[in-house]
Protein backbone atom coordinates (compact mmCIF):
# COMPACT_ATOMS: atom_id res chain seq x y z
CA UNK A 1 0.00 0.00 0.00
CA UNK A 2 0.78 3.70 -0.29
CA UNK A 3 1.20 5.94 2.87
CA UNK A 4 -0.46 8.65 0.68
CA UNK A 5 -1.99 8.45 -2.21
CA UNK A 6 -3.22 11.60 -4.16
CA UNK A 7 -6.25 11.68 -6.20
CA UNK A 8 -5.36 14.22 -8.99
CA UNK A 9 -2.74 15.75 -10.53
CA UNK A 10 -3.53 19.43 -11.03
CA UNK A 11 -2.19 21.78 -9.18
CA UNK A 12 -3.09 20.64 -5.62
CA UNK A 13 -2.50 16.88 -6.42
CA UNK A 14 1.21 17.91 -7.45
CA UNK A 15 2.14 20.32 -4.45
CA UNK A 16 -0.05 17.03 -2.03
CA UNK A 17 2.51 14.50 -3.61
CA UNK A 18 6.01 16.70 -3.58
CA UNK A 19 5.37 17.94 0.14
CA UNK A 20 4.47 13.90 0.77
CA UNK A 21 7.55 12.29 -1.03
CA UNK A 22 9.91 14.68 0.44
CA UNK A 23 8.72 13.36 3.49
CA UNK A 24 10.33 9.75 2.47
CA UNK A 25 7.00 8.26 2.23
CA UNK A 26 5.60 5.95 -0.35
CA UNK A 27 3.64 8.56 -2.71
CA UNK A 28 1.67 7.70 -5.53
CA UNK A 29 -0.69 9.96 -7.64
CA UNK A 30 -3.46 9.21 -9.75
CA UNK A 31 -5.06 11.30 -12.09
CA UNK A 32 -6.74 11.50 -15.50
CA UNK A 33 -5.15 13.88 -16.90
CA UNK A 34 -1.65 15.16 -15.21
CA UNK A 35 -1.98 18.99 -15.12
CA UNK A 36 -5.43 19.59 -14.68
CA UNK A 37 -6.99 22.42 -15.55
CA UNK A 38 -3.83 23.81 -16.12
CA UNK A 39 -3.51 22.31 -19.47
CA UNK A 40 -6.38 24.53 -20.91
CA UNK A 41 -4.83 27.79 -19.82
CA UNK A 42 -3.46 30.03 -22.53
CA UNK A 43 -1.31 32.48 -20.70
CA UNK A 44 -0.63 32.12 -17.06
CA UNK A 45 0.81 35.56 -15.45
CA UNK A 46 -0.10 35.21 -11.85
CA UNK A 47 1.22 32.54 -10.73
CA UNK A 48 3.88 34.18 -7.92
CA UNK A 49 7.77 34.23 -9.01
CA UNK A 50 6.26 33.09 -12.40
CA UNK A 51 6.62 36.29 -14.96
CA UNK A 52 4.43 34.25 -17.89
CA UNK A 53 3.65 31.06 -18.82
CA UNK A 54 1.76 28.87 -21.37
CA UNK A 55 -0.94 26.04 -20.23
CA UNK A 56 0.71 23.18 -21.17
CA UNK A 57 4.32 24.55 -19.91
CA UNK A 58 3.16 24.96 -16.90
CA UNK A 59 1.38 20.99 -16.50
CA UNK A 60 4.77 19.73 -17.98
CA UNK A 61 6.79 21.32 -15.35
CA UNK A 62 4.22 19.83 -12.56
CA UNK A 63 4.29 16.56 -13.84
CA UNK A 64 8.31 16.64 -13.92
CA UNK A 65 8.84 17.97 -10.48
CA UNK A 66 6.76 15.11 -9.21
CA UNK A 67 8.74 12.59 -11.46
CA UNK A 68 11.69 13.84 -10.10
CA UNK A 69 10.70 13.02 -6.61
CA UNK A 70 9.69 9.46 -7.49
CA UNK A 71 5.92 9.55 -7.00
CA UNK A 72 4.81 6.58 -8.72
CA UNK A 73 2.22 8.45 -11.16
CA UNK A 74 -0.47 6.85 -13.06
CA UNK A 75 -1.55 8.82 -15.03
CA UNK A 76 -5.00 8.48 -17.36
CA UNK A 77 -6.57 6.68 -14.68
CA UNK A 78 -10.08 7.64 -13.28
CA UNK A 79 -11.18 7.11 -9.78
CA UNK A 80 -14.58 6.08 -9.07
CA UNK A 81 -15.21 5.15 -5.39
CA UNK A 82 -13.35 5.52 -2.24
CA UNK A 83 -13.89 2.89 0.61
CA UNK A 84 -13.37 4.49 4.10
CA UNK A 85 -10.68 2.39 6.33
CA UNK A 86 -12.68 0.27 8.23
CA UNK A 87 -11.00 0.90 11.50
CA UNK A 88 -9.32 3.78 12.53
CA UNK A 89 -5.54 3.66 10.53
CA UNK A 90 -6.49 1.17 8.56
CA UNK A 91 -6.65 1.13 4.93
CA UNK A 92 -8.52 3.74 2.75
CA UNK A 93 -9.23 2.36 -0.88
CA UNK A 94 -9.37 3.68 -4.30
CA UNK A 95 -11.11 1.99 -7.04
CA UNK A 96 -9.93 2.60 -10.68
CA UNK A 97 -12.45 2.34 -13.74
CA UNK A 98 -9.70 0.16 -15.20
CA UNK A 99 -11.20 -2.32 -12.17
CA UNK A 100 -7.67 -1.87 -10.02
CA UNK A 101 -8.44 -0.52 -6.66
CA UNK A 102 -5.34 0.55 -4.55
CA UNK A 103 -4.80 0.99 -0.81
CA UNK A 104 -3.39 3.91 1.08
CA UNK A 105 -2.90 4.70 4.66
CA UNK A 106 -3.93 8.40 3.66
CA UNK A 107 -5.49 9.44 0.78
CA UNK A 108 -5.70 13.17 -0.24
CA UNK A 109 -8.41 14.35 -2.70
CA UNK A 110 -7.42 17.27 -5.47
CA UNK A 111 -10.11 16.04 -8.33
CA UNK A 112 -10.50 20.16 -9.06
CA UNK A 113 -13.68 21.13 -10.86
CA UNK A 114 -14.90 21.87 -14.18
CA UNK A 115 -16.39 25.17 -15.70
CA UNK A 116 -20.04 24.62 -17.00
CA UNK A 117 -20.51 25.18 -20.69
CA UNK A 118 -23.58 27.39 -22.38
CA UNK A 119 -23.21 24.63 -25.39
CA UNK A 120 -23.72 27.34 -28.49
CA UNK A 121 -21.70 27.25 -31.32
CA UNK A 122 -18.31 28.93 -31.37
CA UNK A 123 -17.95 28.10 -27.13
CA UNK A 124 -15.93 25.40 -28.23
CA UNK A 125 -14.24 26.74 -31.31
CA UNK A 126 -13.03 30.48 -29.73
CA UNK A 127 -12.20 29.09 -26.25
CA UNK A 128 -8.60 30.43 -25.11
CA UNK A 129 -9.45 32.66 -28.58
CA UNK A 130 -11.88 35.04 -26.78
CA UNK A 131 -13.94 32.45 -24.89
CA UNK A 132 -12.96 32.49 -21.31
CA UNK A 133 -13.89 31.30 -17.72
CA UNK A 134 -11.98 33.23 -15.08
CA UNK A 135 -12.16 36.62 -15.04
CA UNK A 136 -9.39 37.06 -12.05
CA UNK A 137 -6.72 34.76 -14.46
CA UNK A 138 -7.87 36.20 -18.36
CA UNK A 139 -9.48 39.65 -17.24
CA UNK A 140 -6.59 41.78 -18.34
CA UNK A 141 -6.67 40.43 -21.82
CA UNK A 142 -9.12 41.99 -22.50
CA UNK A 143 -8.18 45.26 -20.97
CA UNK A 144 -9.69 48.22 -23.14
CA UNK A 145 -12.16 45.88 -25.10
CA UNK A 146 -15.66 45.39 -25.32
CA UNK A 147 -16.98 41.72 -23.12
CA UNK A 148 -19.80 39.96 -22.78
CA UNK A 149 -20.66 37.94 -19.59
CA UNK A 150 -22.92 35.12 -19.48
CA UNK A 151 -24.82 34.71 -16.55
CA UNK A 152 -26.36 37.00 -13.72
CA UNK A 153 -25.83 34.84 -11.02
CA UNK A 154 -23.21 36.26 -7.85
CA UNK A 155 -20.10 35.00 -9.99
CA UNK A 156 -21.75 36.47 -13.62
CA UNK A 157 -22.29 39.51 -11.58
CA UNK A 158 -18.99 39.89 -9.81
CA UNK A 159 -17.13 39.20 -13.12
CA UNK A 160 -19.27 41.86 -14.78
CA UNK A 161 -17.94 44.40 -11.85
CA UNK A 162 -14.50 43.24 -12.16
CA UNK A 163 -14.30 43.31 -15.52
CA UNK A 164 -16.23 46.80 -16.08
CA UNK A 165 -12.84 48.29 -13.93
CA UNK A 166 -10.64 46.74 -16.87
CA UNK A 167 -12.19 46.51 -20.50
CA UNK A 168 -14.15 49.31 -22.27
CA UNK A 169 -17.82 47.91 -22.05
CA UNK A 170 -19.57 44.93 -20.77
CA UNK A 171 -22.59 43.65 -22.08
CA UNK A 172 -24.27 41.05 -19.39
CA UNK A 173 -26.54 38.38 -20.58
CA UNK A 174 -29.25 36.74 -18.03
CA UNK A 175 -31.53 34.09 -19.46
CA UNK A 176 -33.82 34.57 -16.27
CA UNK A 177 -36.25 37.25 -15.99
CA UNK A 178 -34.01 39.29 -13.50
CA UNK A 179 -30.78 38.82 -12.12
CA UNK A 180 -30.26 36.21 -9.40
CA UNK A 181 -27.05 38.09 -7.68
CA UNK A 182 -27.33 39.53 -4.46
CA UNK A 183 -28.37 43.20 -4.38
CA UNK A 184 -25.96 44.80 -3.05
CA UNK A 185 -24.14 43.55 -6.61
CA UNK A 186 -26.91 44.01 -8.51
CA UNK A 187 -27.11 47.61 -7.21
CA UNK A 188 -23.09 47.81 -7.55
CA UNK A 189 -23.71 46.72 -11.84
CA UNK A 190 -26.31 49.18 -12.16
CA UNK A 191 -24.37 51.84 -10.93
CA UNK A 192 -21.50 51.28 -13.87
CA UNK A 193 -21.49 53.83 -16.58
CA UNK A 194 -19.70 50.96 -18.75
CA UNK A 195 -22.39 48.00 -18.42
CA UNK A 196 -25.39 47.50 -20.41
CA UNK A 197 -27.54 44.63 -18.87
CA UNK A 198 -29.53 41.96 -21.16
CA UNK A 199 -32.36 39.75 -19.05
CA UNK A 200 -34.76 37.38 -20.23
CA UNK A 201 -31.75 36.44 -23.04
CA UNK A 202 -30.83 33.75 -24.51
CA UNK A 203 -27.35 32.92 -25.89
CA UNK A 204 -27.83 31.65 -29.41
CA UNK A 205 -24.22 32.21 -31.05
CA UNK A 206 -20.01 33.26 -30.46
CA UNK A 207 -19.62 34.43 -33.49
CA UNK A 208 -15.62 34.77 -34.69
CA UNK A 209 -13.58 35.33 -37.58
CA UNK A 210 -9.87 34.70 -38.39
CA UNK A 211 -9.86 32.27 -35.50
CA UNK A 212 -11.02 35.00 -32.91
CA UNK A 213 -14.15 36.20 -30.96
CA UNK A 214 -16.63 39.07 -32.79
CA UNK A 215 -19.33 39.02 -30.95
CA UNK A 216 -22.62 37.19 -29.13
CA UNK A 217 -25.72 36.38 -30.76
CA UNK A 218 -29.34 36.16 -28.01
CA UNK A 219 -32.47 35.74 -28.35
CA UNK A 220 -35.37 37.95 -26.36
CA UNK A 221 -36.95 35.22 -24.78
CA UNK A 222 -39.94 38.37 -24.66
CA UNK A 223 -40.25 39.58 -28.17
CA UNK A 224 -38.19 36.76 -29.81
CA UNK A 225 -35.86 39.19 -31.74
CA UNK A 226 -32.20 38.13 -32.33
CA UNK A 227 -29.23 40.81 -31.59
CA UNK A 228 -25.86 41.11 -32.55
CA UNK A 229 -23.49 42.52 -30.65
CA UNK A 230 -19.90 43.04 -31.43
CA UNK A 231 -17.25 42.29 -29.01
CA UNK A 232 -14.03 40.74 -28.69
CA UNK A 233 -14.29 38.14 -25.09
CA UNK A 234 -16.82 36.36 -23.71
CA UNK A 235 -16.74 35.34 -19.97
CA UNK A 236 -18.74 32.29 -19.53
CA UNK A 237 -19.59 32.82 -15.53
CA UNK A 238 -22.82 29.56 -15.34
CA UNK A 239 -21.18 27.44 -12.68
CA UNK A 240 -18.13 25.36 -11.84
CA UNK A 241 -18.94 22.42 -10.93
CA UNK A 242 -16.23 20.38 -8.64
CA UNK A 243 -15.22 16.36 -10.40
CA UNK A 244 -16.65 15.29 -6.94
CA UNK A 245 -19.43 13.10 -8.15
CA UNK A 246 -17.90 9.82 -7.26
CA UNK A 247 -18.00 10.67 -3.72
CA UNK A 248 -21.41 11.39 -3.24
CA UNK A 249 -22.34 9.43 0.04
CA UNK A 250 -18.87 8.23 1.32
CA UNK A 251 -17.48 11.78 1.19
CA UNK A 252 -19.14 15.18 3.25
CA UNK A 253 -20.18 17.42 0.52
CA UNK A 254 -21.56 21.04 0.83
CA UNK A 255 -24.76 21.44 -1.41
CA UNK A 256 -22.67 22.62 -4.41
CA UNK A 257 -20.83 19.45 -4.76
CA UNK A 258 -17.54 20.40 -3.03
CA UNK A 259 -15.66 18.64 -0.35
CA UNK A 260 -15.96 20.22 3.20
CA UNK A 261 -12.93 20.32 4.53
CA UNK A 262 -11.60 22.00 7.96
CA UNK A 263 -8.69 24.88 7.77
CA UNK A 264 -6.04 21.45 7.86
CA UNK A 265 -8.07 20.10 4.88
CA UNK A 266 -9.88 17.22 7.03
CA UNK A 267 -12.41 15.55 5.66
CA UNK A 268 -15.30 13.68 7.28
CA UNK A 269 -13.16 10.32 7.16
CA UNK A 270 -10.44 9.48 8.60
CA UNK A 271 -7.14 9.62 7.31
CA UNK A 272 -8.63 11.37 3.81
CA UNK A 273 -7.63 14.88 3.11
CA UNK A 274 -8.85 17.45 0.56
CA UNK A 275 -7.22 20.33 -1.28
CA UNK A 276 -7.98 22.88 -4.38
CA UNK A 277 -10.76 23.34 -6.61
CA UNK A 278 -12.71 20.48 -5.52
CA UNK A 279 -12.95 21.83 -1.75
CA UNK A 280 -15.21 24.24 -0.31
CA UNK A 281 -12.18 26.72 -0.29
CA UNK A 282 -12.76 29.61 -1.86
CA UNK A 283 -11.27 31.40 -4.98
CA UNK A 284 -10.69 28.98 -7.23
CA UNK A 285 -6.89 29.65 -8.23
CA UNK A 286 -3.77 27.73 -9.07
CA UNK A 287 -1.42 29.50 -6.42
CA UNK A 288 -4.56 28.68 -4.18
CA UNK A 289 -4.85 25.21 -5.25
CA UNK A 290 -0.84 24.61 -4.64
CA UNK A 291 -1.39 26.10 -1.25
CA UNK A 292 -4.29 24.09 -0.38
CA UNK A 293 -2.44 20.92 -1.84
CA UNK A 294 0.78 21.59 0.12
CA UNK A 295 -1.52 21.52 3.61
CA UNK A 296 -3.44 18.91 3.10
CA UNK A 297 -0.06 16.81 2.78
CA UNK A 298 1.06 17.73 5.57
CA UNK A 299 -2.28 17.47 7.30
CA UNK A 300 -1.72 13.85 5.88
CA UNK A 301 1.76 13.37 7.46
CA UNK A 302 0.51 14.73 10.74
CA UNK A 303 -1.81 11.63 10.42
CA UNK A 304 0.40 9.26 9.75
CA UNK A 305 3.02 9.84 12.34
CA UNK A 306 -0.23 9.43 15.09
CA UNK A 307 -0.96 5.50 13.72
CA UNK A 308 0.45 3.34 15.83
CA UNK A 309 3.05 1.37 13.74
CA UNK A 310 1.52 -1.11 11.11
P1 LIG B 1 -7.47 20.70 -11.46
O1 LIG B 1 -6.45 21.54 -12.12
O2 LIG B 1 -8.87 20.73 -11.98
O3 LIG B 1 -6.94 19.22 -11.45
C1 LIG B 1 -7.77 18.14 -11.12
C2 LIG B 1 -7.05 16.84 -11.35
O4 LIG B 1 -7.89 15.75 -10.96
C3 LIG B 1 -6.71 16.55 -12.81
O5 LIG B 1 -5.51 15.82 -12.87
C4 LIG B 1 -7.90 15.69 -13.26
O6 LIG B 1 -7.59 14.90 -14.40
C5 LIG B 1 -8.06 14.83 -12.03
N1 LIG B 1 -9.34 14.17 -11.85
C6 LIG B 1 -10.60 14.66 -11.85
N2 LIG B 1 -11.50 13.70 -11.57
C7 LIG B 1 -10.79 12.57 -11.37
C8 LIG B 1 -11.14 11.23 -11.02
N3 LIG B 1 -12.39 10.84 -10.80
N4 LIG B 1 -10.13 10.31 -10.90
C9 LIG B 1 -8.83 10.67 -11.09
N5 LIG B 1 -8.45 11.93 -11.41
C10 LIG B 1 -9.42 12.86 -11.54
N6 LIG B 1 -5.85 29.88 -12.33
C11 LIG B 1 -4.86 30.78 -12.12
O7 LIG B 1 -4.40 30.91 -10.98
N7 LIG B 1 -4.38 31.55 -13.15
C12 LIG B 1 -4.84 31.44 -14.43
O8 LIG B 1 -4.39 32.16 -15.32
C13 LIG B 1 -5.87 30.49 -14.68
N8 LIG B 1 -6.42 30.39 -15.91
C14 LIG B 1 -7.37 29.44 -16.13
C15 LIG B 1 -7.86 29.28 -17.44
C16 LIG B 1 -8.79 28.30 -17.72
C17 LIG B 1 -9.27 28.12 -19.13
C18 LIG B 1 -9.26 27.45 -16.66
C19 LIG B 1 -10.26 26.35 -16.95
C20 LIG B 1 -8.82 27.63 -15.37
C21 LIG B 1 -7.86 28.62 -15.08
N9 LIG B 1 -7.38 28.82 -13.79
C22 LIG B 1 -6.37 29.72 -13.58
C23 LIG B 1 -7.88 28.04 -12.64
C24 LIG B 1 -6.88 26.93 -12.28
O9 LIG B 1 -6.56 26.20 -13.45
C25 LIG B 1 -7.47 26.04 -11.20
O10 LIG B 1 -7.81 26.80 -10.06
C26 LIG B 1 -6.45 24.97 -10.76
O11 LIG B 1 -6.01 24.20 -11.85
C27 LIG B 1 -7.07 24.05 -9.70
O12 LIG B 1 -6.17 23.05 -9.37
P2 LIG B 1 -6.65 21.67 -8.78
O13 LIG B 1 -5.44 20.83 -8.64
O14 LIG B 1 -7.51 21.90 -7.60
O15 LIG B 1 -7.64 21.05 -9.88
Amino acid sequence: PYDMLVVGGGPAGAAAAVYAARKGIRTGVAAERMGGQTNDTMAIENYISVLETDGPKFAAAIEAQVRHYGVDVMNLQQATALIPAESEGGLVQVKLANGATLKARSVVLSTGARWRNVNVPGEQEYKNKGVAYCPHCDGPLFKGKRVAVIGGGNSGVEAAIDLAGIVAHVTLIEFADQLKADAVLVAKLKSLPNVTIHVNAQTTEITGADGKVNGIKFKDRVSGDEHLVPLEGVFVQIGLVPNTEWLKGTVELSRFGEIVVDAKGHTNVPGVFAAGDCTTVPYKQIVIAAGEGAKAALSAFDHLIRLPAA
